[in-house]
């Protein structure tokens, strides 16, 4: 068993120095927020079509829940949000007896609270330098460390959807020693239009036709850098878009005794924390309550991954597909959060350029194989993390 072990780790070490010995290309990884798998077959994006056409289409699952914190954080880690921290947009801080929220800029830019190790830590550690615009956890020091180049998002005026792409070019300009071996660029749209007019509105339409452009924008101007035979190109997301109604909503104050919990936080999923007394009282009432899937933490399904942080509540309520738990409810016409085996949260996946591919048809997979396919592609040695690079791997060139 030794033996296998030692020769396991020898020739793990052999592929390392062959993938070394190939210097790597650059990549570019885009995250357009809330774009769900099938916009590119509702709606017209011949620059996805092309990239397509030229590379790699898959559909990508989201982790649980399939909301924007946990799962930009998942890609940037390759771990699940219950193991990397950021089990919600908002969550209690048991410790601490406080609220985290993404959109509190004390909380969000507390690097505490980000556990596991972001891709760009792990290649800078390794000698390889990252530019990042925008990304959750680039902008906080996480492990001590940003970014070689890196905008914060708290800044004014924040940049335009245009000056990010001519931000991207303009590192890829810089000579070889200062340019960014890894560059990931943020967008928060179609999920904000999503939101308000849903994903089957004119308006989520002209959003997408709109940020497919900007997309066929940065092709040119790839093609007109002298690197351009070097660069791979990913286009991917953090989650769907489903639509939801006021009539489709589970009020929580019809069933739950306020006396019964220390802290009820975050939606779709919502984490109760229960008086250790009245744990049952608060399981009893919700169980039977149709359109909503209550669980003790420690009976989630293990499919879900979720359960072993303490920022989880002891109770968690998920909705059904398209359904709201809450307090109150809101006047939208889209909304995420829910399983990732829900199709209308799996999302959008293209890649191209010299280490992908042509015109190959991925299966689907998880987003916890981002971080160990950047990782091949950067060369460098990935953290144990809940990705997988075998179950990326088909997609790349031999
Ligand atoms: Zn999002």
């Amino acid at each position: 068993m030794k033996r296998l072990i030692t020769l396991l780790f020898l020739v793990n070490i052999i592929f390392y120095l062959q993938a070394k010995q190939k210097e790597p290309n650059y990549t570019i990884i885009i995250s357009l927020d809330g774009f769900r798998w099938d916009y590119p077959e509702m709606y017209s994006t011949p620059n996805l079509d092309k990239i397509a056409a030229h590379g790699v289409k898959a559909i990508m699952l989201p982790s649980f829940p399939a909301s924007t914190f946990p799962n930009h954080y998942t890609l940037a880690t390759g771990l699940v949000p219950d193991h990397h921290g950021i089990i919600n947009n908002t969550f209690w801080d048991v410790k601490a007896k406080k609220q985290y929220s993404m959109g509190d800029s004390a909380t969000r830019n507390n690097s505490d609270y980000y556990l596991g190790e972001p891709i760009w830590v792990t290649a800078q550690k390794q000698g390889v330098k990252t530019g990042n615009v925008y990304w959750v956890g680039s902008d906080i020091a996480i492990k001590g460390t940003y970014p070689t180049y890196h905008k914060f998002f708290s800044e004014k005026p924040r940049l335009s959807f245009e000056q990010r792409i001519d931000t991207v070019i303009s590192w890829l300009q810089k000579p070889k020693v200062e340019c960014p071996q890894l560059i990931m660029l943020y967008f928060e749209e179609p999920d904000g239009v999503g939101h308000h007019f849903g994903p089957k509105s004119k308006e989520i339409k002209n959003e997408v036709q709109y940020l497919d452009s900007l997309i066929g924008v940065l092709l040119t101007k790839i093609k007109s850098l002298p690197i351009a035979q070097k660069v791979n190109l990913i286009i991917t997301s953090d989650h769907g878009m489903t639509e939801i109604s006021k009539n489709r909503v589970v009020d929580m104050n019809l069933y739950l005794n306020p006396e019964w919990c220390e802290m009820i936080d975050g939606t779709t999923p919502t984490s109760i924390f229960t008086k250790p007394e009245c744990r049952d009282s608060v399981y009893n009432a919700l169980k039977k309550v149709a359109h909503i899937f209550v669980w003790k933490k420690e009976e989630i399904p293990t499919e879900l991954n979720y359960g072993s942080s303490d920022r989880i509540g002891d109770i968690v309520v998920a909705p059904e597909l398209g359904w709201q738990f809450t307090d109150k409810g809101r006047n939208l016409k889209g909304a995420h959060g829910y399983f990732p085996q829900s199709k209308d949260m799996q999302v959008v996946f293209r890649a191209c350029g010299p280490d992908f591919r042509k015109g190959y048809r991925s299966n689907s997979f998880s987003n916890v194989d981002i971080y160990p396919l950047l990782s091949h592609l950067l060369g460098i040695i990935p953290e144990n993390t809940d990705g997988q690079f075998q179950r990326v791997e088909k997609m790349l060139v031999p």
